[in-house]
């Protein structure tokens, strides 16, 4: 059947700019690196990228080694566009990045020139586009000098194939140099994409400092720690949750008796705020102004509608605040 877009889709201002740049994004964006490739049900996918924009969510998040096997989310999602989103493009904002094992020999993976760029064309053949809107560095090369990775991600926004560049996993020193070659360039780096959730935060030791000083947005992939921040692990690991699946990195040893009890206190304070614990996670998230957007999972559409309507509570008073650390600290 033909797919309409929700008329209403734009009904609510859920979009927050990234940095100092005219890139805007939903507070909640989707991430496509599990749940989308060939070993994963195609019209599940669909539906969830569907109701994705059918609520202004307009943001998908893809890269090279998506899958699995690697490039299969951007094939599946490329069919998906060709099928329903084709007449939305100018509304979409579609990002991937290159960075990660792809291809073998030494020109498949890291931040060589031409890499980055190989992997570019790739991509975009993959999902038959002409341009991303956002292409990442996905990490730091420490044998490539940073001229040489920050130059072919301008060279991608010269020869069109990307609007606005990004990097990810750099560390606050090399994200400074990183932008401050980037400017040298012409070319802004706009957006930095770094894990944090309750249970990983890193970026408050310089990182977040280090964006705002800059005028870069950040968007927190993980934000739900690949699940964990979620009521699904608080009695048993589930067959079908990420943790007893065959693909990707979540181990069911990371579920120890301490953090069960931890989200079990989580999950009680959710409650008395009226969220579910997923949706005070990513709300905890997005309470930080130099956050764009949070960048979620979800296997299915109602995990995405779970988790999106986090965006109605972002507000945390102090005592709640210093719970949340307490609990997470073990006291
Ligand atoms: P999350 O932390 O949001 O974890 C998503 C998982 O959490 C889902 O697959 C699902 O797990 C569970 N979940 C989601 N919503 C709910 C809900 N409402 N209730 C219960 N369970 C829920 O994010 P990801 O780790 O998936 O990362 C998000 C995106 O970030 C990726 O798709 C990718 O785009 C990006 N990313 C970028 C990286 C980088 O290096 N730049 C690295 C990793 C991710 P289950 O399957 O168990 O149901």
């Amino acid at each position: 059947m033909t797919y309409l877009a929700n008329d209403q889709r734009y009904a609510r201002d859920i979009y927050n700019r990234s940095g100092n740049s005219g890139l805007l994004l939903p507070q909640v964006s989707l991430g496509l690196w599990h749940n989308f490739g060939h070993v994963d049900d195609f019209a599940t996918g669909r539906e969830t990228i569907l109701t994705a924009f059918d609520n202004g969510i307009i943001h998908f998040d893809l890269a090279n080694n998506y899958g699995p096997p690697p490039g299969s989310a951007e094939e599946n999602f490329g069919k998906i566009l060709r099928r329903d989103l084709r007449p939305y493009r100018d509304e979409l904002i579609i990002s991937t990045k290159a960075g990660y094992r792809m291809w073998d020999g030494p020109y498949g993976e890291w931040g060589s020139r031409k890499y980055l760029l190989a992997s570019l064309d790739q991509s975009l053949r993959r999902m038959g586009l002409e341009y991303v809107d956002i292409f990442y560095s996905h990490r730091f090369d420490p044998d490539t000098p940073l001229e040489e990775t920050m130059t072919a991600l301008a060279d991608a926004v010269r020869t069109g194939k990307a609007l606005y560049v990004g990097i990810s996993n750099y560390d606050a020193d090399t994200t400074r140099r990183a932008a401050e070659i980037l400017d040298s360039l012409g070319v802004p780096c706009v957006i930095h994409q770094a894990r944090y959730s309750m249970l990983d935060r890193w970026v408050e030791k310089g990182l977040l400092d280090t964006l705002e000083e800059k005028g870069i947005g950040c968007i927190a992939f993980s934000p739900l720690a690949q699940g964990l921040l979620t009521n699904k692990y608080l009695k048993e690991i589930p067959p079908d949750s990420r943790a007893a699946s065959p693909y990707g990195f979540l181990q069911r040893s990371a579920i120890t008796p301490r953090l069960v009890d931890n989200l079990r206190k989580l999950d009680a304070l959710a409650r008395e705020r009226g969220q579910s614990l997923a949706q005070m996670a990513l709300a905890w998230v997005l309470k930080d102004p130099r956050v764009t957007s949070v960048l979620v999972g979800a296997r299915n559409k109602d995990q995405l509608l779970d988790s999106f309507r986090c965006i109605e509570n972002t507000d945390f008073s102090t005592e709640e605040l210093e719970l949340i650390d307490r609990i997470l600290a073990g006291n």
